[in-house]
Parts: C-alpha cells; structure tokens; sequence
C-alpha cells in the first residue's frame, strides 16, 4: 500500500481549528484504503514564534521538503503584531514558498450550486462555476530589481517597482496551466497585457510558442488582464484555466473568489517545479487567513482547509478518484442545507467548525 508524507502546519488563530478537520478526513481515507497517510505535525507564524523565536525552523523546512505534500492553515493574529519584520508570522509562509521553490499557485474558484445565492452575481452565472487560476508565484513586479522609493535632485520622490519575466519562467508556469487544463475542460486563457508592457509581449510569445509544440490539442486563447476581469464578472463560465503572471494573478484570482460566496470555501495549491523522478513541492493552504476575530470559538467554515486536502489528493497523492469523491461530499453536505455561520442566511441556523468536518466525513 503507497505510503503518503504529509506535513501538517496549522498555525495560527483558526488554522488547527480547521487542519483539525482536515485530519479526519486524511483518517477516513486511510480507513478506506487510499493509502498510509504518515502525518507529521509541526509549528509555523506565531506558534513557532512563540516556542523557537522564528516563524517557521530548519527542521521544519526540512520535513515539508521531504513531505509529498504540506497542508498549511494560517499563521498570524494581534499577538505577534509588534514583532520585528524579518520574523513576523507571514515570513514563515514566505520563506516556505521560497526555500521549496513554489512558483505556481493554484486557486480554484467553485460555486457549490447550493451556495450560488450567496455569490453577489446572478444565479444562473456562477452556479456550478468551475475555474482555476494559475498564478506565476515568484517572479514578475513583487520581486523585480530595481525595487526603491529615491529622492531626486529637486526634492521630488520617485518609486520604482520593475517587472521582469525570463521565458524560462513563463515556460514552466505555462506548462502547468496546460497540463492542468487537460485534466480539465482542455482549455486555457492567457492573460496579460501585451499592449502596453514588453513582459505582456513576451508571455504571449512563449505561451503561444509551447501550446504550437506541445499543447495544441489544448483550446489556447489570449486576453487581455482588464478584459479578463471584466469576463470573470461578466460571464464566468467561459473560462477553465486562467494563466497570468504574479500581480494579475493576485487581482484576477480576488475578483474570481467573490464569485463564490465565502472566504471559508476556497482552496488553494502551490506548486514547485518536478524534479527528475517526477516529484513535485506542494503546499496546500486555504484562502482564508487566521481570521482572530472568530479564533478559538469553533465557528470556522473548514470546508476551504478540506478543499485543500483535495488538491493534494488530486494534484500531489494522485488520488484524483479521493478528491472527486471529496469534492462531492462537499456538495452534498451544502445540498443537504448545513451552514457554518459564514455561508448561513442571515437568522439561520449555523453549525460548528466540528459539525462541518463531521457532516463532510459521514457524507463521504
Ligand atoms: P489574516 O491577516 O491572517 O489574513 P484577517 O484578519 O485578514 O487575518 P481573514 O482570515 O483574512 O482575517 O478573514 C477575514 C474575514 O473573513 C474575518 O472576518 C473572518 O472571520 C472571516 N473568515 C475567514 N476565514 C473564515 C472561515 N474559514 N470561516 C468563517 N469565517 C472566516
Ligand atoms: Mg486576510
């Protein structure tokens, strides 16, 4: 039977509240047969702070590198506001990202059909809503030198930020949407702006080049990113796969999650580059963050942090038939009308963080 290292990082705030349920499942599926799953547990943001003085340890990073898969919860709160900046709580994600060479992330944005009245869209334009969004992580404008805020002689300030993209890491964030948009709905939509920037031009180049040479069975279009934001409020679900850099990315998959309802629904992956036996980093985390204000309180949606450990089921366990199975017992669960107080009506009653877990269990 394959056996499946998982390191589990719940963090902060809500985060084990939610990786505690996350377990239950990776549990069931173990019962079932999917496999051992070898959970290890470890500390990360305020919790590592707290007890190492850094947000996340060497060990730590050593055992997620050797994981096949980390599930990651959430690390901060007002607790570790006052920390110094090089150790604040969201360095440990950061350096996470960093040291295991994450470059995709992955968000999908799904609208249970259940949960389609509480989209701020028309019903009918995101029920059963489907799209992934594959996000050039660590490249592009949040990294590009020079980076500076400089006086200029005449006393006048000046901000630079540069933007900067080699083909290499246009190449290998493009075959990811590729490869992903096979399993999927075979298509992919590039989006940039290629009127107005060289790094826009480029991206359309080597997308359109690769899709000639290795992807042409996949459906390939070019859009424009403010276009593109515009569709995705538009008419959604012409999309499947929405390749785009670091800073699209981060607004377009914003803009794609309130098509969905609730912060506590959404999952996420990040994804380094395979190595020679085929293996791949990945970290899995939901959207959401450590939320404080509700912290402790059992009131949590874990439905995010459970999408999440689909994605590591289909994406890092190969499991996909799991996280099938997964994903519909998170629709059934919403079909049958429970609720954590996040995706509730107003006045209706609302289950626990526990309940939700257990609900999604005994419907798998
Ligand atoms: P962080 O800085 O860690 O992101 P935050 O204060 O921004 O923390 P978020 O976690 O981003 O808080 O949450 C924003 C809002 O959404 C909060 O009101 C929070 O209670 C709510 N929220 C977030 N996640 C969930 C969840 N899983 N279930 C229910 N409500 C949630
Ligand atoms: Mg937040």
């Amino acid at each position: 039977m394959a056996t499946h290292k998982i390191l589990l990082l719940p963090g902060d705030g809500i985060g084990p509240e939610v990786a505690a349920e996350a377990k239950k499942v990776l549990k069931l599926f173990e019962e079932a047969g999917y496999g051992s799953f070898e959970t290890e547990t470890d500390l990360v943001g305020g919790a590592a702070i707290d007890a190492h003085g850094k947000p996340v340890t060497d060990a730590a990073v050593a055992l997620a590198k050797d994981a096949d898969a980390v599930l990651f919860g959430a690390v901060g709160g007002p607790k570790w506001d006052k920390v110094a900046y090089e150790i604040r709580p969201e360095a440990g994600l950061l350096r996470l990202r960093k040291d295991l060479g994450l470059f995709a992330n992955l968000r999908p944005a799904i609208c249970y059909g259940a949960l389609a009245e509480a989209s701020s869209l028309k019903r009918d334009l995101v029920e059963d809503l489907d799209i992934l969004i594959v996000r050039e992580l660590t490249g592009g404008v949040y990294f590009g030198e020079p980076k500076e805020i400089v006086t200029l002689e005449s006393g006048e300030k000046r901000a630079v930020d540069t933007q900067i993209y080699t083909t290499g890491e246009i190449d290998r964030i493009a075959r990811v949407a590729f490869d992903l948009a096979r399993t999927r709905r075979n298509k992919v939509s590039s989006a940039e702006k290629r009127n107005v920037m060289k790094s826009g031009v480029l991206w359309n180049q080597v997308v359109t080049a690769i899709h000639a040479k290795d992807y042409a069975d996949v459906e390939l279009e070019h859009v424009l990113a403010d276009n593109c934001a515009m569709q995705l409020v538009r008419k959604p679900k012409q999309y499947d796969v929405i390749v785009c850099d670091n800073l699209f990315g981060d607004i377009l998959s914003d803009v794609a999650a309130m098509l969905t309802g609730s912060l506590g629904m959404l999952p996420s992956a990040s994804l380094g580059a395979p190595d020679a036996a085929g293996r791949r980093a990945s970290l899995y985390e939901p959207v959401h963050g450590s939320a404080p204000d509700i912290a402790g309180q059992g009131l949590a949606n874990p439905l995010a942090m459970i999408g999440s450990v689909a994605m590591a089921l289909r994406y890092s366990l190969g499991l996909g038939e799991a996280a099938d199975k997964l994903e519909a017992a998170i629709g059934s669960v919403l079909a049958s009308g429970a609720r954590t107080r996040d995706i509730a009506p107003a006045g209706a009653n609302a289950i626990g963080t526990g309940e939700m877990g257990d609900a999604v269990v005994a419907a798998l």
